[in-house]
């Protein structure tokens, strides 16, 4: 789960580390009160999407006087950003937080993520702040640091004061720069986040260390385990279909191509993706319908794949293990009947009782070719898909 920035800041403040606050804006008649709240300008309107690279897609703007303030806020408030992390459809502005200006001298680069090769958080830090870290990662790999983090003592001090030197920032402040880094940590590590991010991290006049920007993504694994932090989700940043797959136990992720899967279990999913795009398909999601893949719940998923538009044919491929064959053969005949299905439609099945399967669906009135291994299912719906007219 990501959280808005405003909401990110929320928690920095709780942890006592260096934001600016501001006030969250719905509806431009919102936009006096938060003058009022914070009279002094300069001020920056940002727009509140989850997707960085904001600033460069024209989401967030600085505003010298009242008047701009408001101007900014008309710009941004519904406009459709585009930046490369919103695909090319973008995002629709609906919410833009109003905080006074920051005056500074430096930007930098600092994270908290999960390094699964070694086991541990790491923290990846740049005296290069401002640019995409996908960008600096490519080009200028040396100009990131990475401290790596004991996962059962967190950040050691002496760790905290070494970054701190090793990235530049003045010396005088050590204590808050180190203080800084470890409160990013504790708070990766107390709310089990994937990441934590400050792009840029900025060194005002003064010398000392402040947080532009703010960025947090909560693990959902761990989120049963902060459930003051559930309601912070907001449906309007997250793709309908996923929603309602997990309403319904199903584990969806939109993805960019046409082809439809419905597979059972997430190895077998993501092996049927790799299947399609080797044979020169593109699958439209990943989605595993769980061991169970009962009618109610294989309906379910082809009503989720059929809400896409830009499928154009549907692959389904199920592995028998407990749940046999024959019953989930019956479970596709249900379903397809419930949702009127009639776009190209691949089936293999493999497992108990397949021999079973195999005949129910041959006897029922399903539109359907029936594929015998995993290669020719992937070439069959390739071929389909390239077939139906966009
Ligand atoms: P992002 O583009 O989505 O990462 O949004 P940021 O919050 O990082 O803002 C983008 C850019 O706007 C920053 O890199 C700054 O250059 C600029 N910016 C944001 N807030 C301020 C501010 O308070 N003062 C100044 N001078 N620039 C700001
Ligand atoms: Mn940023």
């Amino acid at each position: 789960m990501k959280l808005h920035e405003y909401q990110a800041k929320e928690i920095f403040a709780k942890y006592g580390l260096p934001v600016t606050s501001g006030m969250l804006v719905k509806h431009l008649s919102e936009v006096d009160e938060a003058l009022k709240k914070f009279p002094n300008g300069p001020w920056v309107v940002k727009a509140q999407i989850h997707a960085g690279g904001r600033g460069k897609a024209g989401g967030v703007k600085l505003a010298k006087n009242e008047m701009e303030v408001s101007q900014k806020a008309t710009d941004i408030l519904g406009m459709t950003l585009i930046s490369p992390q919103t695909g090319p459809q973008g995002k629709v502005v609906k919410k833009i937080f109003i905080t006074p200006a920051v005056d500074y001298t430096k930007e930098l680069y600092v994270s908290v993520v999960l390094d699964r090769a070694h086991r541990c958080p790491v923290i990846l830090a740049s005296a290069e702040g401002g640019t995409e870290i996908e960008e600096l990662a490519a080009h200028k790999p040396e100009a990131i640091q990475k401290v790596y983090i004991d996962p059962i003592q967190g950040l050691h001090p002496y760790q905290a004061r070494q970054l701190h030197l090793s990235l530049g920032l003045p010396p005088d402040k050590i204590n808050q720069g180190a203080k800084l880094f470890q409160g990013l940590v504790k708070i990766f590590m107390d709310l089990d986040l994937s990441l934590i991010e400050v792009n840029p991290l900025v060194v005002l006049k003064d010398g000392s260390i402040h947080c532009l920007d703010a960025k947090v993504s909560f693990d959902d694994n761990g989120l049963p385990r902060h459930k003051e932090y559930i309601s912070w989700r907001d449906p309007d940043e997250e793709d309908p279909r996923e929603l309602q797959a997990a309403e319904h136990g199903l584990s969806y992720i939109s993805l960019d191509g046409n082809i439809g899967c419905l597979v059972n279990g997430a190895g077998l999913a993501m092996a049927t993706a790799d299947a399609i795009q080797h044979f020169g398909g593109s699958p439209a999601n990943f989605l595993d319908v769980g061991g169970g893949a009962t009618t109610k719940a294989v309906t379910e998923a082809f009503k989720i794949i059929l809400s896409d538009n830009r499928v154009k044919a549907i692959l389904v491929n199920i592995f028998g293990g407990i749940m046999k064959c024959d019953i989930i053969a019956q479970g596709i005949i249900d379903a397809a009947k419930q949702v009127s299905l009639s776009l190209p439609l691949v089936i293999r099945l493999e497992g108990t009782n397949v021999e079973k399967g195999k005949e129910l669906l041959s006897k029922s009135e399903l539109k359907y070719s029936f594929a015998s291994s995993m290669d020719e299912a992937a070439k069959a719906i390739v071929v389909a898909a390239q077939g139906v007219k966009s």
